[in-house]
């Protein structure tokens, strides 16, 4: 059995991280400032003498420093994530994403940590590819644009990820996440799913930006999990990028229509311009569908859960968190 560092282990990924560690006999150390992660998604590890949670953030280095050194093993979840948090505050997401990562890479180096970081297929900017893989090249907008901010950050971290398993021989393992969804997960930040099932439960306008063309590929977070643990415990992970996501795809519109249907609801779908929605230039990807094929050869891992399971387990976990 392991010792685990999870920053970001409140939130929404790293959270589910901790279940699944702590249910495969591991202990954890929690890192997070519940900037974005909730105390409430670890409340069923409260009194457990197997989750250690440490309240901070990755910026703090002697922090940092402290719970590296007490783990065998990091996974760097803890980022500013969300367009509309990084739209809104591009400055501390900057910081957090680059500097903060810097320094969980420098501590990782010093006590000798295998370290999984948490990338994104924002990466891949506004590639429209039907299949991206991991040799894609990145298309981005304008770096004045704050949303591409964002990608640049996690590019960054990716660089210097994989320049200390090049340089310094750190086994570092990069994990491109696209669109994960499931319980816990919450609307405000700007993700879609739970907004939308949000708004459906009260019969509220279901808010699609643009014309709701663009399309996305959402994978369950339980499926997400599988994929990182498997990852971060082989060997032949280390040094390389993988895609983890799933490969179904579906319109904004149609996902809006799903949701009306799954949940019942009768919410009116409205159409939202980008501008309003976010911020005037705003511009969204049109389609981000990943190749899986490198993680399916090494784990012969693929998602198990479909939209429809994921849309009735994210409408269950709303409706039990306005009762709770
Ligand atoms: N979106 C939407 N309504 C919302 C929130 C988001 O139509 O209330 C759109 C958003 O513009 C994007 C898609 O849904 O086209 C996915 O957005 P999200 O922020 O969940 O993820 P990402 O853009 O990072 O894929």
């Amino acid at each position: 059995m392991a010792k685990y560092l999870v920053t970001g282990g409140a939130g929404f990924i790293g959270s589910h991280l901790v279940d699944a560690l702590v249910a495969g006999g591991h202990t954890v150390i929690v890192l997070d400032d519940l900037s974005t992660g909730r105390h409430d998604n670890l409340r069923q590890h409260a009194g457990s003498t197997s989750v250690e949670f440490v309240l901070g953030s990755i910026l703090n280095e002697a922090l940092v420093d402290d719970v590296v050194r007490r783990v065998d093993v990091v996974l760097h979840f803890a980022a500013a994530v969300g367009v509309n948090l990084i739209v809104e505050r591009p400055l501390e997401s900057l910081a957090t994403n680059i500097r903060g990562s810097e320094i969980v890479l420098e501590k990782c180096h010093k006590y000798g940590r295998k370290v999984l970081v948490a990338s994104t297929s924002e990466i891949y900017g506004k590639n429209t590819s039907d299949a991206l893989s991991e040799e894609d090249d990145r298309i981005l907008g304008s770096p004045l644009k704050t949303r591409w901010s964002y990608s640049e950050a996690k590019a960054i971290e990716e660089v210097l990820a994989y320049a200390y398993y090049r340089e310094k021989g750190l086994p570092t393992v990069i994990v491109r996440l696209f669109n994960t969804v499931g319980p816990r997960q919450v609307g405000h930040y700007g993700m879609v799913l739970p907004r939308l099932v949000d708004q459906a439960l009260r019969n509220a306008p279901l808010t699609v930006y643009g014309t709701g063309q663009q399309t996305r590929c959402f994978c369950h977070v339980s499926d997400i999990v599988v994929a990182i643990l498997g990852l971060v415990d082989s060997t032949e992970s280390e040094g390389k990028v993988f895609n983890v996501g799933s490969r179904g795809e579906i319109s904004i519109q149609g996902l809006a229509e799903k949701i009306r249907d799954i949940t019942g609801s009768t919410s009116e779908i409205i159409y939202v311009p980008y501008d309003e929605a976010y911020e005037a230039g705003f511009e969204d990807m049109q389609r981000r569908r990943p190749d899986t094929t490198r993680i399916s050869n090494l784990l012969g891992w693929a998602p198990t859960r479909d939209l429809d399971q994921i849309v009735a387990d994210v409408a269950e976990d709303l409706r039990s968190r306005q009762i709770s």
